[in-house]
């Protein structure tokens, strides 16, 4: 972390990563699996970093708001902590799948239990229990990320909403599987619709990198009160490093070195815990659902500053 004493502020290193982005010809494809994904620009390109009081900077497209998609499962499992504690894993695991996101194929051999929170079986998981204890899952997401970001114009999109039910067959089967193990409290569809809402939550990388701050800040919400323990906020950090970006989960630590969280929309979050919280958007995907400049950007910072966790 040597290096950062030379910088009083992140503006530099941002505007440096953009350039470099920018001259890196286009690679990765936007989602299709809905129309309103695939219909992005993939050259699109924001980066923010927000310090813990709450100091934010930004670069190129910061400002816009994006599907955050995957992303919203660190905030739900972060809701659903804080609430239950660690019976929740006795329902969800803390491995690396090492399969894709949507993968169907460990939950018979494992017993309906998944791996881990982030991939798409074990945030269905998460998402049923913090609806059973809040009878509003989605909006309890939305109110928190609009309180962290302070931006109460944050909201879902409806047609991403419609769009993620009208082709969720796969996800529905996950949600059916799970609850053949007894693993899912409310009835299916019920859930699926409070997933599919979380899911299509739109968000800036200004918003995303003030809402994540709590992860740096340990526990600590914006307002100062606290809605995890350190221990939990290690813990959290310690699952999105190990499985944030799903079956690159290792690529990715190997490259960025920080807990990290992304989204078929493009996004990803990441935190260097007690130092700041960063959210870059790129449209442009990896076969592996994770954004390829977003990747990029993360890598360079790293470099630059020297933050990582190692
Ligand atoms: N809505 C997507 C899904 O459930 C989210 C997946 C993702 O962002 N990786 O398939």
């Amino acid at each position: 972390m040597a290096s950062m004493s030379t910088w009083t502020t992140f503006q530099p290193i941002l505007e440096r990563i953009a350039e470099e982005i920018e001259r890196t010809p286009g690679s990765g494809r936007p989602a299709d699996y809905i129309p309103a994904l695939a219909a992005c620009d993939p050259r699109r390109f924001g980066m923010a970093v927000a310090e813990p009081d709450g100091t934010v900077y930004g670069v190129g497209d910061w400002r816009e708001p994006f599907s955050v998609q995957s992303i919203t499962k660190v905030f739900t499992l972060a809701l659903d902590l804080s609430r239950e504690g660690g019976a929740l894993w006795e329902h969800v695991g803390r491995e690396p799948s090492g399969n894709p996101f949507n993968s169907l194929v460990q939950l018979e051999y494992e017993n309906g239990i998944p791996r881990n929170p982030f991939i798409n079986a074990g945030a269905l998981v998460v998402t049923d229990r913090l609806h059973t204890r809040t009878g509003d899952a989605a909006g309890e997401l939305l109110a928190f990320l609009r309180a962290e970001s302070g931006n109460p114009d944050l909201t879902y999109d409806e047609e991403v909403a419609a769009s993620e039910a009208a082709h969720g067959d796969r996800n529905a089967a996950l949600g059916h599987f799970m609850a053949s193990y007894g693993n899912i409290d409310n009835p299916v569809p019920v859930l699926l619709e409070q997933y599919f809402r979380q899911c299509s939550v739109a968000a800036s990388c200004a918003d995303l990198a003030l809402a994540t701050g709590f992860l740096a800040r340990h526990g600590v919400r914006a307002d100062g009160t606290r809605l995890l323990s350190r221990s939990q906020a290690k813990q959290v950090n310690a699952v999105m490093l190990t499985c944030g970006t799903y079956d690159a989960a290792g690529e990715f630590a190997y490259r960025v070195g920080l807990p990290g969280k992304s989204g078929v929309g493009g996004g990803i979050i990441a935190v260097v815990p007690g130092h700041c919280t960063l959210c870059v958007w790129s449209p442009g995907l990896d076969e592996r659902g994770n954004s390829v400049a977003g990747v990029a950007a993360l890598d360079r910072f790293a470099t630059l500053t020297g933050l990582s966790v190692f």
